[in-house]
């Protein structure tokens, strides 16, 4: 029997006090639920008397959507704190440490990380992250690397693989993702001044072909265990430090899923430009820093990736100059494709991001609307032909 029910406030605060070492025995605590509240709880727990404080994450049994209610399994919060424990072992200090799980209650204790921005925030507010693209090229190439046949055991690999799989939140990643943009679904959602754009995409065959080889890859190929939801709301940031958060997505996939879901939000950012730009000059700068990002995590990416394989290769022949050569390849175009599927969801499919709805003009709202299908659809089709990161940007800025 679960003893499984949605938590309150008085009762994350003692769940709170029993994790050791955080909190004094005196002062008082109190709590604040600070969660979205579409699928899960978040509780910021705080003590005033010694500044401590702790994040209690819970998920919900169902995800609130559209005034309707979809069941989603619990076993998520299991798989998102497995995934931050593993993501801490292989990419140390990119993620909140986890104080304390209970998978019965589908709950983590986690470190709070309000000394942060979370950065879809903070670039529409026009933050700048020098460091950013070192540390998401760091947790990508470790994550994923060492998630990979290529840097563990394969029957190592076989077993970690069972306590990923993630039916539910993989449903929801191939419906959205790849499957009601390109009909007229019920769940799509968009500005009716889009309706023309979205009926090309439900009769774009050549469209349709490139998203059923990116979902099949997304249903089939267990390359390494992805965060799998790598947007710019899962990532906590400032200046000096990047924390990613928000793995309930996790499962074994496509490696370029999780790179492209970097770029995409960097890209729907970049068309959101039409608004959060002042003028033209500052718009291109803007602009300018958003692809030289994207051309830092790739190339950042990639040279630690081959390092890390170079060093840790678990297998020979896999470490054939030419194999390794052809591999990032396909990387780097699967990370196209996918960042393209996502750029486009995000603009008639169900979830947006707040980069781009929150345009108040309607017609400046539309031109980066437009812009992000533009450059979405064009990542998708040429996923298979590009052979360089340089390429993805100068699709973007030939867009604009
Ligand atoms: P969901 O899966 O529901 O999207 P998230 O893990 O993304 O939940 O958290 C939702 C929000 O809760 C975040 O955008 C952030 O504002 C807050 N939050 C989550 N984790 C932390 C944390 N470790 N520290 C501080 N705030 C957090
Ligand atoms: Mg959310
Ligand atoms: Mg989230
Ligand atoms: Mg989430």
């Amino acid at each position: 029997m679960s003893n499984y029910h949605p938590l309150t406030e008085q009762e994350a605060i003692g769940i709170a006090r029993s994790v050791p070492g955080i909190f004094g025995p005196e002062g008082e605590l109190s709590c604040r639920e600070i969660g979205d509240g579409n699928l899960n709880l978040v509780f910021h727990i705080s003590q005033a008397s010694t500044g401590a404080s702790l994040i209690v994450k819970q998920a919900l049994p169902y995800a609130k959507v559209v005034g309707e209610s979809w069941p989603l399994s619990l076993d998520r919060a299991r798989i998102e704190s497995e995934a931050l424990i593993l993501e801490e072992r292989f990419a140390p200090g990119l993620v909140p440490k986890v104080y304390h799980s209970d998978n019965d209650m589908a709950l983590t204790v986690m470190e709070d990380l309000s000394s942060h921005v979370i950065m879809r925030q903070g670039l529409i507010e026009g933050g700048v992250y020098p460091l950013f693209a070192e540390h998401i090229s760091d947790f990508l190439a470790r994550t994923l690397f060492f998630t990979s046949d290529l840097g563990m055991n394969q029957q190592e690999k076989k077993l970690l693989t069972r306590s990923f799989v993630n039916p539910d939140l993989c449903k929801i990643t191939e419906d959205l993702i790849f499957d009601h943009p390109y009909t007229n679904a019920d769940t799509n959602s968009f500005d009716s001044h889009l309706q023309a754009d979205a009926e090309r995409l439900w009769s774009d065959q050549e469209l349709h072909f490139e998203v059923a080889r990116l979902r099949e890859k997304f249903l089939t190929q267990a390359q390494a265990l992805l965060h799998g939801d790598l947007h710019t709301g899962s990532i906590f940031i400032t200046e000096q430090s990047t924390k990613v958060i928000d793995p309930e997505f996790a499962y074994f996939g496509p490696i370029g899923f999780d790179i492209g879901a970097v770029f995409a939000n960097l890209l729907l950012h970049y068309a959101s430009q039409e608004h959060w730009s002042a003028d033209e000059a500052s718009r291109k700068a803007r602009r300018q820093y958003l692809t030289d990002t994207i051309g830092d995590i790739w190339h950042g990416f990639e040279r630690k990736f081959r390092e890390l394989w170079n060093e840790h290769g678990t297998d020979r022949i896999a470490r054939t100059a030419e194999y390794q050569d052809d591999y990032m390849l396909r990387l780097l175009q699967d990370a196209a494709g996918f960042a393209g599927a996502k750029a486009v969801r995000r603009i008639v499919g169900l979830a947006h991001v707040a980069d781009i709805d929150k345009i108040p003009d309607a017609d400046v709202r539309a031109k980066a609307q437009r812009l992000a299908l533009t450059i979405g659809t064009t990542l998708i089709k040429r996923n298979r032909q590009l052979t360089s990161i340089e390429e993805i940007i100068h699709i973007a800025d030939s867009a604009s």
